[in-house]
């Protein structure tokens, strides 16, 4: 046995074993001192990290509805999920404007266009009276919707209601929730529930303060005459005359007190009726029409047919397919919210030849908005048809065809009414709508009003078109209608309704 020539295991293996208790020892004592710390809070360790590095397991225990089948507008910030669907219907004293997502989810959608029904219903209920009276109530309902959770969904009603045109006398708020996933609605049990487990907080709720026209100037302010107007010395009609003001010229404003405005004029106070005055030094701007010619001939006459309240998935590619057999045009004053619904019907109105006029973004009543609600309607509207056409549009037709000094200083566009109106939305009824419009005997350089979104109105064009081009008018657009009478410049902040 070479006993030498092995190594000697024992000498080697005691110094190792007494290093490794060592470290151990060192090891469990660090362990036992940062316990220590942690239990008398001196560490906070991030669980959440140790957690996820265990594996997606804490992905799956969530259940997250698939959001992929759904409906996703994205344009507007408080609109997170659906696609806007309108419902539009006036009646003698008594319309209104509904806007309302469509989800994707059938269960849900149903139960949406019901709390929808039903607001219209409570509305009309109580708002429809005496077709003779001389009052008239507007109801416009808009929406907000959100994703919460990623499962559910949070619905936000705002019913505003508007009496004579001018005055919001309720403004009332409707939120709901949905759950994505079951497609049921949640009652405020299920909420509270979850509220009180999830660790993420709801998206607050939508608060929008009823703002109050700025009746009343912190200071002097310098207005510009839109008419021939005379200045007053004191508050009525009969009051000795100071002065007269021509068009555009500038005059310096202290207050409005009732139905006047209180002047400074050569020095001397004085009074103007309100409404006349704007603050805005050129209100009506030069807006120069580009027209591509397709052989139209300015002597002969031509009508120019007008669509409102569209796009509307069903009725307006009907009209579309009327103008496109006769190789017609006509012009779409379409909705902005709705333009991102049906971008496709929009790109088509402009393919086959016919004009897009903005009709506002959500056609609410211009006449009660503050100024800062009127630029969100525009600026939303113009940012859908730059997306879905890739240019805003010439014309600028109002909600109901409401205008006051207010809204032209706000809406930077030519305004565009009509001077025959087929009262389509009333009678919705083929042969009534024909024979309203037939009323009216020389159509040359006329605008006639229809809506896009009845399937009354799509019958009534059918015959139309070709009872016009027999009687010899050519259908042209509106800017075309306003070019070829002569109008190569048409001006902002100025009504047209025939050229
Ligand atoms: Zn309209």
């Amino acid at each position: 046995m070479k006993k030498v020539d092995e190594p000697d295991y024992s000498r080697a293996l005691v110094p190792k074993h007494n290093t490794l208790y060592k470290i151990i020892i060192a090891v469990l004592v660090l362990v036992i001192f940062i316990l220590l710390l942690v239990y008398f809070g001196i560490i906070k360790p991030n669980f959440d990290l140790i957690l996820n590095t265990s594996g997606d397991s804490s992905v799956s225990e969530n259940v997250t509805a698939n959001l992929e089948g759904l409906n996703f507008e994205g344009v507007t910030p408080n609109r997170e999920i659906g696609k806007t669907l309108m419902k539009i219907d006036y009646e003698d004293n008594c319309s209104y404007t509904i806007s309302y997502p469509q989800i994707g989810i059938e269960e849900i959608d149903d139960k949406i266009v019901t709390h929808a029904n039903d607001l219209k219903k409570f509305f009309l209920e109580n708002y429809k009276i005496d077709k003779n009276s001389e009052i008239t109530f507007t109801e416009h309902i808009d929406y907000n919707s959100y994703l919460v959770d990623d499962d559910k969904m949070k619905l936000v009603f705002i019913d505003s209601i508007v009496k004579n045109d001018v005055e919001e006398i309720s403004k009332n708020e409707y939120t709901y929730f949905f759950d994505l996933i079951t497609g049921n609605e949640l009652s405020a049990d299920n909420l509270a529930i979850t509220v009180n487990e999830g660790s993420k907080e709801f998206v607050p709720l939508y608060t929008e303060d009823i703002q109050e026209f700025d009746l009343a100037y912190s200071g002097d302010i310098v207005k510009y005459a839109t008419t021939t107007l005379v200045v007053r010395k004191e508050k009525s009609t009969y009051a000795q005359l100071l002065g007269t003001l021509t068009p555009g010229e500038a005059i310096e404003v202290m207050a409005i007190e009732d139905d006047w405005e209180h002047v400074v004029y050569n020095g001397e106070e004085g009074y103007v009726k309100n409404g006349y005055l704007t603050r805005k030094k050129n209100l009506q701007k030069d807006v120069e029409l580009e027209i591509v010619d397709r052989g139209i001939d300015p002597t002969k006459p031509m009508v120019a047919i007008t669509f409102d309240d569209g796009p509307n998935p069903k009725s307006t590619p009907r009209i579309l397919d009327t103008l496109e057999q006769y190789g017609v045009v006509a012009t779409f004053f379409d909705l902005g919210q709705l333009v991102n619904s049906y971008p496709d019907v929009v790109q088509r109105e402009e393919a086959i030849g016919c004009e897009v006029g903005n009709h506002s973004y959500s056609h609410k009543n211009f006449n009660v908005l503050t100024d800062e609600q009127m630029q969100e309607e525009i600026k939303n509207s113009e940012e859908a048809f730059i997306k879905v056409l890739g240019h805003k549009t010439t014309l600028f037709r109002l909600p109901y065809g409401n205008v006051n000094l207010k809204v032209k200083e706000n809406v930077e566009y030519p305004l565009i009414k009509w001077n025959v109106d087929s009262l389509d939305w009333k009678s919705r009824d083929k042969n009534k709508i024909l024979n309203k419009i037939r009323e009216t005997k020389n159509y040359d350089g006329k605008i006639i009003l229809l809506h896009s979104i009845y399937g009354t109105t799509a019958d009534a064009v059918e015959v139309l078109v070709p009872e016009l081009l027999n009687k010899g008018y050519q259908l042209v657009t509106v800017s075309e209608l306003a070019y070829y009478k002569g109008n190569q410049i048409i001006k902002t902040a100025q009504e047209y309704t025939h050229f």
